[in-house]
């Protein structure tokens, strides 16, 4: 599996870098897990607007979803002619409703689900291509999944937003690459079942036996380093930060 970086700021864009947005590729198939704020246009950086084959949006947080509104357009209003056709489009309960209201004046209540082909997205494992994927609930305000992508014996998971979680942990149990995000500082934020902070991420990836680590969702006004070495006083094995535009074959 390839895993592009699209974008990996948390809650909101960065000068350098978009919100959450994260392009595996296997088999000439592409997943984009998220399309946070500025997600649109850096995707086009790493492939065409149209060769997306599914999205799967981790929860309805606009840091992670509101890009989609973007790319309504460019699939509805297709402008070398046409309509695109659907896209499966993973999400949890309501993710359809969400975003017609985020973008305001659809041509139809259903006019998404012409280009988008949604899926209500619970517990479980599933087929998205040729990757075999398993969803578990996280800890955050709002309905949000982690996922783990398996492909060719290769696994990568993704954390999406959440707080301390024992289901994480299982979920990314021995995986190849953990993407995880580690939105707070260690000793400064600490509001529960929000997100995590450096040291939380590395005890989840130690706890997990993770074989790599990449930090992300760090916010501009946080201090990367200080997550890196956080993270880095509980986990021993190989640890990053995401930034936009880096690529991991896992
Ligand atoms: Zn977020
Ligand atoms: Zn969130």
């Amino acid at each position: 599996m390839k895993l592009t970086v699209v974008g990996c700021s948390g809650s909101f864009p960065s000068a350098d870098s978009a919100c959450s947005s994260y392009l595996v590729e296997a088999d000439g198939f592409r997943l984009l897990l998220d399309m946070g704020n500025g997600a649109l246009g850096e995707l086009q950086r790493h492939c065409g607007l149209y060769d997306l084959d599914a999205v799967f949006l981790s929860h309805l947080h606009a840091d992670h979803c509101v890009d989609m509104c973007g790319y309504f357009v460019a699939r509805y209003y297709r402008h070398d002619g046409g309509r695109c056709a659907s896209i499966p489009v993973y999400g949890p309960e309501g993710t359809e409703a969400r975003l017609t209201t985020a973008y305001g004046d659809t041509p139809s209540a259903s006019s998404m689900s012409e280009v988008f082909d949604f899926h209500t997205v619970k517990p479980g494992s599933f087929d998205i291509g040729p990757f075999t994927v398993r969803t578990e609930r996280v800890r955050h305000p709002v309905e949000a999944y982690a996922i783990r992508i398996e492909h060719g014996g290769r696994s990568l998971t993704y954390s999406g937003d959440t707080g301390p979680a024992d289901e994480l942990v299982e979920l990314a149990m021995g995986t190849d690459l953990f993407l995880c995000e580690a939105a707070f500082t260690t000793g400064k934020e600490n509001i529960p079942d929000l997100h995590m902070n450096g040291r939380q991420a590395g005890e989840h990836a130690r706890r997990a036996r993770v074989r790599r680590l990449v930090l992300t969702h760090i916010a501009p006004w946080t201090d990367p380093q200080a997550n890196l070495v956080a993270a880095q006083s509980e986990y021993d094995g190989p640890t990053t930060l995401a930034a936009p535009r880096d690529v991991y074959e896992v």
